[in-house]
């Protein structure tokens, strides 16, 4: 495209050299045929597998603030929030794409970190960056990616197919993020913990795969909005309710601790997003087969309620044993 993009920021460099150094430390992959440098990137997918894209934007001061991040981390996070939506279908990760809109003021130092950042998180998932574009801002940093995978047809795993009966399970631990961030947001120094859990987020890809192809989900998703605002799209596309069990939703220590001291931050850690776990529904003959799954990654999967009938929410025994009902209000950009 022929726009104010070739008024690189970055000195001497500028848009085609940035590009061209990119280029270079992309390692070859015989899926494609090829990649950055020409008007498309040509790649191959196996006859017998439905291909996956999906696109998530970064904005500063929305996403991110640069204060609070360093270049790598963001460059590994963009990857990584893109990739969990390939774990959430049971896919393999297979190409990236990297919009980037730079502010006039952003150091060659800086874009390389991030880019670095970018790489080893799609190179630890196995997949090619494979294109983009690169731009200048108008002021502020936007990162716009797009992953593409790949899954066989009969071993996708959607958000609508969860069953009357079946267990709802989380991986690893909710809420981690949400503290780090909203400790960030009252000025204070969240733990290396708790921040690496904000900052660096792991896509749950080996989990999502072998969920797919074990057979063992029925519904799937990934935890970005919020653990009740996800279940909640699960519900509506499955058109069934839940029951969980507040006692039962896994917690780091961290935030064992924090609500402790702070248990007015209970709602915080339960609707707060980013967690990028997979949230998934299984049927109970699978119990035994979810729990050796568990053992093999060293990743817990935790039943926190099941699938009921009802097309109306869901509902949750809180920790005083009553049942209430839940209103899922996750993170939405326009309210
Ligand atoms: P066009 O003008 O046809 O859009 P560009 O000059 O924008 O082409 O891009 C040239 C090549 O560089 C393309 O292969 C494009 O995908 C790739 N590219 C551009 N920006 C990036 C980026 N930030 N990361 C990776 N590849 C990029
Ligand atoms: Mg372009």
């Amino acid at each position: 495209m022929k726009n104010n993009c070739t008024n690189s920021p970055l000195g001497k460099l500028g848009e085609f050299g940035l590009i061209e150094q990119i280029k270079t430390r992309v390692s070859a992959d015989a899926r494609v045929k090829l990649g950055i440098g020409d008007d498309c990137a040509a790649t191959t997918i196996p006859a017998d597998k439905l291909l996956l894209t999906t696109k998530d934007l970064l904005l500063e001061n929305i996403h991110f603030r640069l204060d609070w991040t360093d270049m790598h981390s963001l460059g590994r996070k963009s990857a990584a929030v893109n990739l969990s939506d390939i774990a959430a279908m049971g896919g393999t990760a297979t190409q990236l794409y990297l919009g980037v809109g730079l502010p006039a003021d952003i150091t060659l130092e800086s874009v390389e970190q991030f880019v670095s950042g970018f790489l080893a998180e799609t190179g630890a998932a196995g997949a090619t960056l494979c294109g983009g574009d690169t731009c200048r801002s108008g002021g502020q940093l936007i990162i716009s990616v797009t992953a593409q995978g790949s899954v066989a047809a009969q071993h996708m795993v959607t958000r609508s197919g969860a069953n009357y009966g079946d267990n709802v399970y989380v991986s690893g631990a909710i809420g981690d993020s949400a503290l780090a961030l909203s400790q960030l947001l009252a000025g204070k120094n969240p733990t290396r913990y708790i921040s690496e859990r904000h900052h660096l987020p792991t896509p749950r890809l080996q989990l999502g795969q072998l969920l797919a192809q074990r057979g063992l989900a029925t519904a799937m998703i990934d935890v970005s909005d919020g653990l009740f605002s996800d279940l909640g799209h699960i519900l509506t596309q499955s058109h069934c309710g839940a029951v969980l069990t507040e006692a039962h939703i896994p917690h780091s220590d961290a935030v064992k601790n924090h609500l402790q001291h702070a248990p007015q931050d209970r709602q915080l850690v339960l609707h707060g997003g980013e967690d990028y776990e997979l949230l998934f529904t299984a049927n109970k003959q699978h119990s035994a087969a979810i729990a050796e799954l568990s053992n093999e990654l060293n990743l817990p999967l935790t039943c926190i309620g099941n699938i009921d009938a009802r097309d109306d929410g869901f509902r949750m025994i809180n920790l005083a044993g009553e049942k209430i009902t839940v209103t899922t209000t996750g993170f939405n950009h326009f309210s």
